[in-house]
């Protein structure tokens, strides 16, 4: 039976490189986003074309009432779920020094980051238990997209940063917790990655990347994560689950 692969923010960017891959591999696939379905219709489309169903829903991750809303649809659609990819997520609306940032922006941006990914895991989890007290053979696992900014600090966002330093601790607790049910829990931790995100900033990480800021000198494509995403979602790294899987170019290998 083909893999449910739930893509939260799956229609652009990275997730849509996820999207892609996963619908390669005959994955059936669930897309979340803020958009209306209206104007993803064409990618959806696009993505049917490898012969798999594709259902999309619209989501703010952040809020509590449409994560339930949206297992829910998923439940009634597909009757099941294997795969919980977490990569939508925002940067803060204004970069601003850590000595001006806002608290409004910390609070939106955790509540996207972190707090949307933690708790639609616990929902999806606790589904993923049942699945697999149903039936043995029932194969899950749980991706989350980080970034490089786990670890690298930018004191022009710092709240981007604490949101996926935690998203890192959530993918060790939720590995820790679901080990022992078979459900393994991966972070994919991109670096610079060309999309819609990155846009405002293309000049400058040009000029650092044609500097030498990553060992491979070029920008990072979410084609690039979407095949880390597919590796996983194959069972590939089958005993590393709580692992981080760089996907940065080598742009954190510490050079002299
Ligand atoms: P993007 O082009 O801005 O796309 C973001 C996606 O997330 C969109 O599909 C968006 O939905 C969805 N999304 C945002 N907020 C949401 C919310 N509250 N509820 C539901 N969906 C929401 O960003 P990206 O560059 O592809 O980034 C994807 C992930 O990779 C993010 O977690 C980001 O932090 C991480 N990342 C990016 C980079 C990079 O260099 N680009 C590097 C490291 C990590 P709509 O399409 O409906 O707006």
């Amino acid at each position: 039976m083909r893999k449910v692969a739930l893509v939260t923010g799956g229609s652009r960017g990275i997730g849509l490189g996820i999207s892609q891959c996963l619908a390669g591999d005959g994955h059936n696939l669930v897309i979340c986003g803020r958009r209306p379905e209206a104007q993803v219709r064409d990618v959806l489309s696009v993505l049917r074309k490898s012969n798999v169903e594709v259902l999309y829903i619209p989501v703010d991750v952040a809020s509590r009432d449409d994560r339930s809303r949206l297992l829910e649809k998923i439940r009634q659609h597909f009757g099941r779920l294997n795969v919980l990819v977490n990569n939508a997520g925002m940067a803060p609306e204004n970069r601003a020094d850590v000595l001006e940032a806002t608290e409004e922006s910390f609070d939106r941006v955790m509540a996207v980051n972190l707090k949307g990914p933690y708790f639609l895991t616990q929902a999806a989890a606790k589904w993923m238990l049942k699945q697999k007290q149903a039936s043995l053979d029932y194969e899950g696992c749980v991706i989350n997209i980080s970034s490089i900014s786990a670890t690298v600090a930018s004191p022009s966002r710092g709240d981007y940063c604490i949101s996926k330093a935690g998203l890192s601790m959530a993918t060790r607790l939720w590995a820790a917790r679901l080990g022992e049910f078979g459900i393994p829990v991966y972070e994919v931790r991109p670096g610079i990655v060309m999309t819609d995100m990155t846009a405002a900033v293309k000049e400058r990480y040009d000029k650092l990347i044609a500097e030498g800021l990553t060992v491979q000198g070029r920008w990072g494509l979410p084609g690039d994560i979407g095949q880390a995403v597919a590796v996983l979602v194959r069972g590939d790294l089958a005993y590393s689950t709580g692992q981080v899987i760089m996907v940065d170019g080598g742009l954190t290998v510490h050079r002299l």
